[in-house]
């Protein structure tokens, strides 16, 4: 377990303590339960850390996870700091970090740059580049953001919210009219913005301006969806192809006197695409019924639109020298003669805002000059990256789009902060390593951390090259511990245990760190280590909820758990939470199923208590069933293990299986038998070995009172025996059940109390055209006709054409069964159903429902046969009679 202490919130939090902010010293004291004595300390951002650290190990000790506490470390340990400068000091070795100006996520109250872990909600800010079209207007440029610049060809006017308050700006040397917001944001992205005066929306509205590229004005019409937090707070309108300006178009028309010449205004349809007409946005508002401009199905039909057009909308004559090129081909041309013509600026914005920084400042994006840069943009690095995922087995596999995903758009991404705890920049001390860049790589340093614990490493003498030798084998081992300071025997050793490790099997983490953790780890493992060291696995799994809140990092909720632990026990809490739900939803867990699961457990201990170790020998059929099903059962929940499938494998053992444990046990108790024990015990020990990973406290209290010597947790996984496997008895246990639920069924329908069950079993011939039918069936022919041609064409089923109903009926039986058990009937084509029936069935039928049973097959000489049921009789289903 590693301890990730890099940082700053928590530097916030000690903030809050030391200013006596009574929300967060409440939270501390009476959710927590943090004793005043501690919270006193709490001024000191180190000893929160501590503090919780203490709590969070003690809550997982609790909970009986398997971890190796010899390897425990946190991120600030001073063996940790030369390892992250090594790391950092390879990456720019390589040129993957470098200097730069580039856009990042920017928390302008702490004048840091923030990512998700900086974030109310844990949200990764997301931003893009937006074209500003510039529109003249008396001596101002009125700027206009927008992500399709192909669409200035069919602008027929701008938008204005009359009711907004515009700002008049200079910008590096030239005057905007933006909103009050906007001019806010570009001061972050790196331009000169001095304030001139406010301009109101309502002394806009009815003026007219200049198209940038041509010698024509338009209008500016007032229009409330218009937000002055998106863009610069003026819209440029393209009706022909943006839904929201064709809405706000018919709003608007709507207001206008009659014969007015704003009643004139048209779209301008620029884009042909196939599947829509003239005016594309018309056609979807009204396919969606949206009713006016505010209506929030707009989002949803701009989505559709401006995907097909993009993919497969070709220009039209009226766009200049790029009529006739596709849009996804004309998009970058056009990008580049607007900035070369200087018809338009950028401007950077977030697409998920409003992001929040833990401090409750709203987050902007900015542009950090001079700073440093990890260059996830780089080609060759996304090349290797993408090599190591194709290579990687990702559980669940649905999610390795998403990795390919991220892959594909990560950009440069700044890797020092100023303020916080962690390691400093080996070269530039003024700034410490974030925290997303020095988490990807820690578990290497598992294995440095045993020898740091045990004293054997000390982090004065290390130097990369230590590093070097211990993790890639290069230079001299005796040389490197002479420098180092290391004895050359930990040096072995170190280097012994990292190949023994090395690569990272499988790595376990959450669906919200897809975006940055887990493919930074990707990332940085091809960076650092040869191809042979690249990660096997990833594992990502949904969030844990605690009544309603989400558990993941807030520390907080680790508390209630170990209050949880004491009120109901480590185990019922772990199978509650895996049997809520599988890898990639959220586990929603909650008191009920806590103690539902309890006293499961309970019944299951208490069983194993009574039962002794027996000779499995003189096994009878219900017996060998049983024990052929625990094969199953071995193999389904291994092989749910092996896929992560954590509940699949749970729920199979402690609950789909007691079904067939009921069945068995009816039989057992139904013959009077008394000699079962030994198999119950065999079934139970087997369980119980399963449960151990998921159960492990009360597993361990199972396994002593069956009997067993030794530890479950160190026990062998079981195995499957095929040997134990009785094809026969599966089949002759399902036909009993089958046989005994359809009895049932007409007991339950004729309401009648049964004095004698009558069983009519199909003649051999039947049986012959059975076998014939399933093998046909098996080899994936199920056409009626075509089976029927081939039984008649054969002389021993030619018979068949006096009965064609059994054929289809057959056919039917088949395809209602599981491949499993098909196969199992197809193995074992010899299959005596009536004396199963004369020596099995007697004794549930009198259990269940007070009745002999007697048997004939359907070609017996002395047949009881009063209503002729015995010719509607067929293999496995027979005919019934009851009196
Ligand atoms: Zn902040």
């Amino acid at each position: 377990m590693g301890f990730h202490y890099t940082g700053t919130p928590i530097l916030g939090m000690a903030k809050r303590v030391e200013a006596g902010d009574s929300e967060i010293i409440d939270g501390l004291k009476n959710i927590y339960k943090v004793a005043d004595s501690d919270i006193k300390t709490f001024v000191e951002p180190i000893k929160i850390a501590d503090y919780f650290h203490e709590e969070i190990k003690s809550g997982m000790i609790e909970m009986g996870y398997s971890i190796d506490w010899r390897r425990e470390f946190t991120t600030i340990d001073p063996v940790y700091e030369k390892f992250i400068e090594w790391q950092i000091n390879t990456l720019r070795k390589k040129n993957l970090i470098i200097q730069g100006s580039h856009p990042v996520g920017w928390c302008p109250n702490d004048q840091n740059p923030v990512s998700q872990h900086d974030t109310m909600g844990d949200v990764e800010p997301d931003f893009t580049e937006y074209i500003l079209i510039k529109f003249k207007f008396e001596d101002f440029v009125i700027p206009t953001a927008t992500l399709r610049p192909e669409t200035l060809f069919g602008v027929t006017n701008l938008w204005v919210n009359p009711e907004t308050n515009y700002e008049k700006i200079t910008v590096d040397g030239e005057k905007w009219i933006v909103s009050a917001e906007c001019a806010h944001k570009l001061e972050f992205l790196d331009r000169k913005v001095t304030h001139d005066g406010k301009i109101r929306g309502s002394e806009l509205v009815g003026k007219e301006v200049a198209l940038p590229h041509k010698n024509k004005m338009i209008p500016m019409l007032e229009a409330s969806f218009v937000e002055s937090t998106t863009g610069t707070g003026l819209v440029m309108s393209v009706p022909a192809h943006a839904p929201f300006d064709y809405q706000a178009l018919v709003d608007f028309k709507k207001n206008q006197p009659l014969g007015s010449e704003l009643q004139l205004i048209k779209p301008i349809s620029i884009i042909q695409t196939e599947g829509y007409g003239e005016i594309p946005a018309k056609e979807a508002v009204e396919k969606l019924g949206i009713s006016d401009q505010n209506d929030s199905k707009l989002e949803k039909a701009t989505d559709e639109i401006y995907g097909k057009e993009f993919y497969s909308g070709v220009l039209k004559q009226n766009t200049e020298q790029f009529a006739g090129k596709k849009v996804s081909e004309a998009k970058d041309p056009i990008k580049k003669w607007l900035a070369e013509k200087k018809y338009s600026d950028i401007l950077l914005e977030l697409t998920n805002s409003p992001v929040k920084c833990r401090c409750g400042t709203e987050c902007v994006v900015k542009i950090l000059t001079n700073q440093w840069f990890l260059n996830y943009g780089d080609a060759a690095w996304k090349t290797k990256a993408n090599k190591c995922l194709d290579s990687m087995s990702i559980l669940p596999q649905e999610i390795r789009g998403e990795f390919k995903y991220v892959v594909g758009w990560l950009h440069e991404r700044a890797c020092a902060r100023q303020h916080g705890l962690g390691t400093k920049l080996p070269w530039d001390k003024d700034w410490i390593v974030e925290s997303l860049s020095d988490s990807v790589i820690y578990m290497a340093y598992y294995i440095l951390a045993k020898f740091v614990n045990n004293e054997s490493l000390k982090a004065d003498n290390l130097t990369d090259e230590f590093f070097e030798y211990v993790f890639f084998e290069k230079g001299e081992a005796e040389a490197v511990a002479k420098n180092c300071n290391v004895s050359i025997k930990t040096i072995y050793e170190i280097r012994q245990e990292f190949s023994y490790f090395y690569p990272v099997d499988s790595r376990h983490s959450g669906r919200d760190l897809v975006p940055n953790h887990l493919t930074f780890f990707i990332l940085n493992h091809v960076a650092i280590f040869p191809e042979n060291n690249w990660p096997l696995q990833i594992v990502v799994n949904g969030s844990v909820l605690m009544d309603g809140k989400k558990m993941s990092k807030s520390m907080g909720n680790i508390i209630p758990l170990r209050q949880a632990i004491r009120d109901y026990g480590a185990d019922p809490i772990r199978l509650a939470i895996i049997i809520s739900a599988e890898l990639l939803q959220d586990a929603d867990f909650n008191l009920e199923s806590v103690s539902g699961i309890k006293n499961k457990l309970i019944s299951l201990l208490d069983e194993c208590s009574k039962l002794k170790p027996g000779k499995l020998d003189n096994l009878q059929v219900e017996d060998k069933w049983i024990l052929s099903k625990l094969q199953s059962l071995i193999s389904g929940v291994s092989s749910s293990i092996e896929k992560m499938r954590l509940r699949e494998g749970l729920h199979g053992n402690l609950f789909s299986f007691e079904g067939d444990l009921k069945w068995y046990l009816k039989r057992a108790k139904a013959k009077g038998r008394d000699d079962y024990s030994g198999v119950l015990h065999e079934i139970n020990t087997k369980r119980v070995c399963m449960l151990s990973p998921f159960a492990p406290h009360i597993a361990e209290e199972m396994w002593e009172k069956l009997g067993n010597s030794g530890l479950v947790s160190q026990s062998s996984w079981p195995a499957v025996s095929d040997d134990v496997i009785d094809a026969q008895a599966i089949q002759s246990e399902e036909l009993l059940k089958s046989i005994m639920d359809d009895v049932a069924n007409i007991i339950k329908v004729t309401k009648m109390t049964p004095k004698k069950i009558m069983i009519y079993t199909a003649n051999a011939f039947k049986s012959k055209a059975y076998h014939f039918i399933l093998e046909k069936v098996m080899a994936g022919q199920t056409n009626m006709g075509t089976i029927m041609k081939e039984l008649i064409a054969n002389p021993e089923t030619a018979d068949i054409k006096k009965n064609p109903d059994f054929v289809q009926r057959t056919i039917k039986d088949i395809l209602s069964e599981p491949v499993e058990i098909r196969k199992t009937k197809l193995e074992t084509a010899e299959f005596d159903e009536k004396s199963l029936i004369a020596s099995e069935l007697s004794s549930i039928t009198k259990a269940d429902f007070g009745a002999d049973v007697q048997v004939f097959s359907e070609s017996d000489s002395g047949i009881y046969d009063p209503k002729g049921k015995a010719r509607h009789a067929r293999p496995f289903k027979p005919a019934i009679l009851i009196e």
